[in-house]
């Protein structure tokens, strides 16, 4: 397999980005806004948009699929190479609500390019993303001389990410035959900044609960009847007290088990990468860190898993003051999960957390709403070092690794296909995602582009199935 000439894709590239940004800018018109249902026409079209675009590519499958909600794109490009791996390329076409008189310089849906940014709501979340890979494929066939992706190439984009993709899982498992794939590439995600490329490598799960305490049947007299009954609120407090150790460690008794630690190579990766703690404290709007001792803030973020009290709740809040024992009080707890927690294990260990803490006299109910599971790429996954090498050859620079703190759609594709899941995106923190004056940086957008022209090739050299 001969690899692709970096000249030769660079000038394809040349001569095709005038018309690329054009169909771009035709697309960012479409004002794909999946939370507003009088624009659910629109989100459609978006999506009819794009399967044409890819038909226009060379792709020979490109459909729409219908959901429960608003509609996905599917498309199919074989290899023709028995070899060859499958790569299952997501992105997501529809796009946050956004309106001039949010504080928009320019109309979030009639694109401006000012100087080498590229300004329009969902430049960089997530069409422009999507549709580098659209130039990167055919940069990548011309420069190989091939007819057919090195890799059988597939793409699935999805319309309702922006409104917590609450069709999506169902899609996957409907559809998990045509998008069986032996690794996943998410393009919808960022790089640490404009100097600093870097790929992401896994991102945290999330379970969340909520736990309703009761006591007395009403809020009842505390000068009678305080101090010798229990208080639901009192147990709340205890609960959320005691919820971590002095190490800021979560003390749930089995919390921990089967985490996957951070390996050295990992810890001094992240340490490599230039963090201003007081910058990052600017953006948290917080006025100090804390957090599992023996950690550094990236990794508590990235790597550790936590709980929060997202809420707590109950008594009497009123003006002035109630002389009761409330009748019940309330907690909303949520645990970032990492690689090697199990979401029902979990479950378990904080049910029974809670049953050993509860006094008697005190009645209780614990829900646990929904949960993401946690997903990871070790670093020497040989799918994770094509990505790095073609981001490399794009650069030109070394390729350092984030993770992400937050939980996604992504867990959703891990689990049902069975396959690892990568990153890919060019964003950086800067373009606004989900903010006014959302923007891709014209520059990135290309190393995008190249990237995805130099991966296809070094996957089917070095994943072979
Ligand atoms: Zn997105």
């Amino acid at each position: 397999m001969t690899k692709t000439p970096d000249s030769a894709v660079r000038s394809f590239i040349d001569q095709h980005e005038d018309a690329f940004l054009a169909d771009l800018a035709d697309w960012l018109r479409i004002p794909s806004v999946s939370a507003d249902p009088g624009r659910a026409g629109e989100v459609r079209r978006s999506a009819e948009w794009l399967a044409d675009k890819l038909r226009a590519t060379g792709f020979p499958v490109a459909e729409v699929w219908e959901t429960d909600g608003l509609p996905a794109v599917f498309a199919e490009w074989p290899s023709g190479d028995a070899g060859a791996p499958t790569v299952l390329v997501y992105g997501h076409h529809d796009v946050q609500p956004a309106a001039r008189e949010d504080g928009w310089d320019t109309d979030p849906f009639e694109p401006a390019v000012v100087g080498r940014r590229l300004y329009a709501r969902g430049a960089a979340d997530d069409k422009g993303q999507v549709f580098f890979h659209t130039l990167g494929l055919r940069a990548h066939l011309a420069a190989t001389g091939r007819t057919a992706p090195a890799v059988n190439l597939k793409l699935l984009v999805e319309g309702e990410e922006e409104s917590g993709s609450p069709n999506f899982a169902a899609l996957v498992r409907r559809e998990a035959e045509r998008l069986a794939a032996d690794v996943v590439i998410i393009s919808d995600t960022g790089m640490w900044s404009e100097t600093t490329p870097t790929v992401c490598t896994g991102m945290r799960g999330l379970a969340d609960c909520q736990i309703d305490l009761y006591g007395p049947d009403n809020d009842i007299h505390s000068g009678s009847f305080g101090g010798a009954v229990p208080n639901p609120a009192d147990v709340a407090a205890a609960l959320v007290a005691g919820l971590h150790d002095a190490d800021r460690r979560v003390a749930v008794p089995g919390f921990y088990d089967g985490v996957v630690e951070l390996t050295e190579e990992e810890r001094a990766l992240f340490a490599a990468l230039p963090f201003d703690e007081a910058q990052w404290l600017r953006v948290a709007k917080s006025y100090g860190t804390q957090g599992e001792a023996g950690y550094s803030t990236l990794e508590r973020v990235w790597a550790r898993p936590t709980a929060e009290v997202n809420g707590i709740w109950g008594g009497y809040t009123g003006p002035g003051g109630k002389t009761i024992v409330p009748a019940e009080a309330h907690l909303k707890l949520s645990f970032r999960l990492v690689a090697g927690q199990e979401v029902e294990k979990v479950r378990e260990a904080v049910a029974a957390w809670v049953s050993a803490q509860v006094p008697e006299g005190i009645r209780y109910e614990i829900v646990f709403p929904g949960a993401t599971r946690p997903c990871l790429t070790p670093l020497d996954h040989p799918a994770l070092r094509s990505v790095v090498r073609a981001m490399e050859r794009a650069f030109e620079q070394k390729v350092l690794f984030t993770r992400e703190g937050g939980s996604g759609p992504a867990a959703d594709l891990q689990d049902v296909l069975g396959a690892p899941v990568l990153f890919l995106g060019i964003s950086v923190p800067s373009d606004g995602w989900h903010s006014i004056n959302e923007k891709v940086e014209l520059d990135l957008l290309r190393k995008g582009v190249e990237t995805s022209a130099h991966l296809w090739g070094d996957l089917a050299e070095n994943f072979r199935r």
